[in-house]
């Protein structure tokens, strides 16, 4: 397996509930090594760049004012293939959804006030680690 390096948010929702602990907890437990991390408080341009890929969709607007309604941990997380691996311990979109022992299914509050952003292939890793830290910010 290779090496790879993913991008994660622990979001608004879960900040508020002071989950963060336990959402990186999780993430250290499935095997993947936090080697960047910081806390902020995401601009409206920010958020609306980060999810240019979803601007058409109904619920825009609605995700850019949640992603901007409190801080967020923003994470670059590395492992055995981290992309896949974080989807995986993160579950569904819709907490509904998820699978038992998934971070969405153990603290997910809605399909949009799910806890945790992750890649979702090596391109858009690449592009949002890009997105929010330096090369000289990421320490393996
Ligand atoms: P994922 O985060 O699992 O990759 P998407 O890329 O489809 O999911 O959506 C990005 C984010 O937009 C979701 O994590 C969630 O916060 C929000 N979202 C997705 N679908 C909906 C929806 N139908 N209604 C409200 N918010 C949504
Ligand atoms: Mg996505």
């Amino acid at each position: 397996m290779a090496i790879e390096r993913t991008f994660s948010i622990i979001k608004p929702d879960a900040t508020a509930r002071n989950l963060t602990g336990k959402i990186l907890s999780m993430l250290e437990s499935a095997g993947l090594r936090v080697v960047a991390q910081k806390r902020l408080h995401m601009t409206r341009a920010q958020a609306e760049g980060f999810y240019a890929v979803h601007k058409e969709r109904p619920f825009f607007g609605e995700l850019c004012a949640y992603m901007t309604s409190g801080p967020v941990i923003v994470q670059v997380l590395q492992g055995d293939n981290a992309i896949a691996r974080n989807r995986e311990i993160m579950g569904a979109t819709d907490p509904a959804k998820a699978a038992d022992g998934t971070i969405r299914k153990t603290y997910g509050e809605s399909i949009e006030r799910n806890c945790v952003h992750g890649s979702d292939a090596p391109e858009t890793a690449a592009q949002e680690i890009a997105y929010f830290f330096a090369q000289t910010e990421i320490t393996g």
